[in-house]
């Protein structure tokens, strides 16, 4: 099985999109398409044709430019099933625990409500990618617009139980902000104190804190940490239980 390339892209204020292309099939899949022109442009700067289309949630941001790129490419559209507000223009519905094949291998579904409820994240097994929408960012996690603490937490307990030398692909480039947030609530981390220094230089350097290894999300991600003794002191929460830690985390990142 040939390696899978991969191609991120930016567009809109903070989005990252991703075209994923197997040299073997020559089948060429995009993570959400939320510009239609920003995912033909990254088509056609690679010189690859899309076969296939990933949604993850019905957020205009991930699927405003669905329509347009279907009908330019006649691309196969798979995405979650219509549980909040449907997506018009899927062809395959997938929910949790679903597999389907891209380029002769296994993408295993997985639903990850809590920014919506439609959520749905997409992991790549054998080449130990997962692309985690709006779920799962570096160092924090989605708002919660159509879900609770509790599900938020059951849903990145999903990610947090994949290998953690996976590759973890979000869809937004908050992670400045993020680990600001973070050594704000987990000062004594050294990893996330390590971590917040890389991406200070790597956004002064114009690049990408994207994509970002699970390993790393679970040592300097909060939102990862519920159980973690030194983050609860810091938040006064010893002794709460995991949903409630998880709740004030998220509440205190809206105020941010
Ligand atoms: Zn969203
Ligand atoms: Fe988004």
């Amino acid at each position: 099985m040939a390696t899978l390339q991969r191609f991120q892209f930016s567009y809109g204020s903070d989005n990252y999109g991703v075209l994923l292309h197997d040299t073997d099939t020559g089948q060429t899949a995009c993570i959400d398409a939320g510009d239609a022109d920003a995912v033909m442009n990254a088509l056609e700067q690679q010189g690859w044709s899309l076969s296939h289309l990933l949604i993850t949630h019905h957020h205009g941001d991930h699927t405003a430019g669905l329509g347009a790129v279907k009908s330019a490419t006649g691309c196969q559209v798979i995405g979650p099933h219509p549980v909040s507000q449907p997506i018009i223009g899927i062809d395959q519905h997938v929910g949790d625990g679903d597999t389907f094949q891209f380029a002769g291998r296994a993408v295993n579904v997985l639903h990850t409500p809590g920014h919506t409820a439609d959520m749905i994240n997409f992991y790549f097994p054998e080449d130990k990618l997962v692309f985690t929408g709006d779920t799962l960012f570096s160092m924090g996690c989605g708002r919660l617009f159509e879900g609770n603490a509790a599900m938020m937490l059951n849903s990145v307990n999903k990610l947090k139980a994949l290998p953690h030398d996976t590759l973890v692909y979000c869809a937004h480039e908050y992670t400045a902000t993020n680990a600001r947030f973070a050594m704000a609530v987990d000062p004594d981390n050294v990893a996330l104190q390590q971590r917040s220094v890389e991406v200070t230089r790597l956004r002064a350097a114009g690049e990408a804190t994207v994509p970002t290894l699970l390993q790393l999300e679970l040592q300097t991600n909060p939102f990862l940490r519920t159980d973690n003794p030194q983050l609860r002191q810091s938040l006064g929460m010893d002794t709460a239980d995991d949903v409630s830690v998880f709740a004030e985390l998220r509440e205190r990142r809206n105020q941010y």
